[in-house]
């Protein structure tokens, strides 16, 4: 028989949630953080127009796309890592710098998928506690061990929203050695960027790597495009397992336009954030414990886990699907992702009449 290697064969699977509602309707998904609203137009007529030459590789290293970011972001191009979403770029990152003996540590509410990458990695994964859903820098510096090869901030945070200020961050850094890897992922950096909160400078120690991603601001999350600032000498490594060939021709130019409409962009990020705000205060008006978001979704706690459960399987049979959240170890919370107005303020309405009707217990 055929066996995966014991470390494998011992994981879990990255579990993405069922999507589908129940009785019957075409569901609404609000689990997976995609963006409310489509691609800038400029992208959709790139994408499109580069699939003519399909039949041809794409540029060795995502020339232009490198480009697009380096400009917009007054980068050094030849910093800058793409590839098929910024999930491929935490995979290859954990394979790189951590294996069998090494340990990779979190925050308690981080990306579930870092658990995964450094599992597959054969590291083990460690997290350190949260306080209030936000993340403790000092719980991470008490709980670094001397095997811990990989710190990783997700920030803003998923599944919370919440973040930790410029300052925060470079105390981390600070405080931990000068051989460990610190990875900062800004999946959601866009929502809230401002030029003195700006993190893109501590690449420059060569221990730290930032990573950002088009699926969420940018409205591209099928077209998987990633990119993260790599230092020099850690990007050498990483292109020995990547190749510079892990973008598609359609996928580079779209993200590339994408990267040059920063007007677009914005107007996604206000409009979410619009939304997100009335949500968040139609929630908390109603009892619920909403941590401050700063990205394109909010968590929702519950009173119980039952409670939750009983939310979920009710929006469901409305045909609205939220994430729950017993993989991240929140089995009392939903996380909602910032949809179309009406079915937010939907949502806001169905659990309004749940809770009047006395389920929340
Ligand atoms: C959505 C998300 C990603 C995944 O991004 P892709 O570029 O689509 O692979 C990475 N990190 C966090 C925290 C996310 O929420």
């Amino acid at each position: 028989m055929i066996r995966a290697r014991p470390h494998i064969a011992a994981m879990e699977a990255y579990a993405l949630p069922d999507i589908n509602a129940t009785g019957g309707k075409q569901p609404i998904s609000l689990a997976l953080n995609e963006s409310a609203l489509p691609p800038s137009p400029n992208a959709i007529a790139a994408g499109s127009e580069a699939l003519t030459s399909g039949q041809l590789y794409a540029h060795e290293g995502w020339s232009d796309l490198r480009s697009a970011i380096a400009e917009v972001h007054g980068l050094n191009r030849d910093d800058i890592l793409c590839s098929g979403g910024s999930m491929a770029l935490i995979e290859t990152t954990m394979r790189c710098f951590s294996g069998p003996g090494d340990q990779v540590l979190a925050s308690q509410y981080s990306y579930a998928f870092l658990r995964v990458a450094a599992l597959a990695a054969g590291a083990q994964y460690i997290d350190a506690p949260e306080v209030n859903f936000t993340v403790s820098i000092d719980a991470l510096l008490t709980a670094v061990r001397p095997a811990t090869r990989i710190v990783c901030l997700v920030n803003p945070g998923n599944p919370t929203g919440t973040r930790v200020p410029r300052s925060e961050v470079v105390r981390l850094r600070d405080g931990l050695d000068d051989d460990i890897l610190l990875l900062i992922d800004e999946a959601y950096g866009e929502f809230t960027d401002q030029p003195g909160e700006r993190t893109f400078d501590l690449t420059e120690l060569g221990n730290t790597v930032i990573l950002r991603t088009f699926s969420k601001a940018y409205s591209l999350a099928g077209m998987r495009v990633g990119w993260g600032i790599y230092p020099a000498a850690l990007r050498h490594e990483m292109l020995k397992l990547m190749g510079g060939n892990t973008v598609s021709v359609a996928a580079e130019a779209a993200a590339a336009a994408a990267m040059r409409d920063q007007t677009y962009m914005h107007n996604v990020c206000e409009e979410t954030s619009r939304r997100r705000q009335r949500f968040t205060a139609q929630l908390r008006d109603l009892g619920f414990d909403v941590p401050e978001s700063q990205t394109n979704f909010v968590l929702v706690k519950f009173a119980t886990a039952g409670a939750a459960s009983n939310a979920d399987r009710m929006l469901r049979a409305a045909g609205y699907v939220l994430r729950s959240m017993g993989l991240y170890g929140l089995p009392d919370c939903l996380r909602a992702t910032i949809g179309a107005q009406e079915d937010m303020d939907a949502v806001a309405g169905l659990l309004g009449t749940w809770l009047k009707e006395g389920n929340n217990k």
